[in-house]
């Protein structure tokens, strides 16, 4: 399985700049709007494409797919660094700080520091910037340092390089615990029925010509390849 890049590039880089969102960023700063503000709706929009479609889908931290909610299709960007820290707020349109996480991994993380002192004290976001509690999305490659079984079973890497931060990742995200896994699955089921439900649907309407339904298969497939894995 495809479970997503080792290590990330920061190419929506290019979104963060787009001149439209400049004034929405600059008020972001001034403290005049949070991030959840309208005005900054058509940025998280594209970000959250571009990551979806680097991150092939799934959650930067446990690999499965984040599968969508219908009522909010913003709330899966995740902040490395918590922006809702004072010291983390600058970081608030990086793009080293930007990935997407599933619903369970994000409240698993809730509002943990991943960052040292040297870290909170540094003006820039780089490699040797200070120590991170966990492996970093764009600084540390999660494939050398985490393998994943069949049925979402994971384990530290032997050659590991950051053997204590993925280890502490794992840990901190409970993504050891049965409970885990029989979400997940449950999770997948869930949404394989929805999509049964809809397609049932087309065909009683006789559209099952619409692109729509080339959509819904594609996503029967991938679950059938998931569910086969977990
Ligand atoms: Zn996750």
């Amino acid at each position: 399985m495809n479970f997503g890049p080792g290590r990330m590039s920061p190419a929506h880089r290019s979104v963060i700049k787009k001149k439209g969102y400049k004034k929405a960023i600059h008020s972001y700063r001034h403290g005049k709007i949070q991030w959840a503000d309208k005005q900054l709706a058509g940025m998280r929009i594209d970000l959250r494409k571009s990551l979806r479609a680097q991150q092939s889908g799934r959650c930067y931290f446990c690999r499965q797919l984040v599968l969508q909610e219908r009522r909010n299709a913003c709330e899966d960007i995740e902040h490395y660094l918590d922006k809702s820290k004072l010291h983390y707020r600058k970081w608030t349109f990086s793009p080293v700080n930007l990935t997407i996480a599933c619903h369970p991994c994000n409240l698993q993380k809730g509002n943990r520091d991943l960052g040292d002192a040297a870290i909170r004290g540094s003006t820039s976001l780089r490699v040797g910037s200070g120590s991170f509690r966990w492996l970093h999305p764009y600084f540390d490659d999660y494939h050398r340092n985490i393998e994943i079984h069949p049925g979402w079973v994971y384990a530290v890497k032997a050659s590991a390089p950051k053997a204590a931060e993925a280890a502490a990742m794992l840990r901190d995200l409970e993504l050891d615990q049965i409970e885990r896994i029989q979400q997940t699955r449950q999770r997948y089921v869930d949404l394989l029925e929805r999509t049964v439900v809809l397609m049932d649907k087309l065909i009683e309407r006789n559209e099952v010509n619409k692109p729509r339904m080339k959509k819904l298969t594609a996503i029967l497939k991938t679950l059938k390849d998931e569910l086969r894995w977990a």
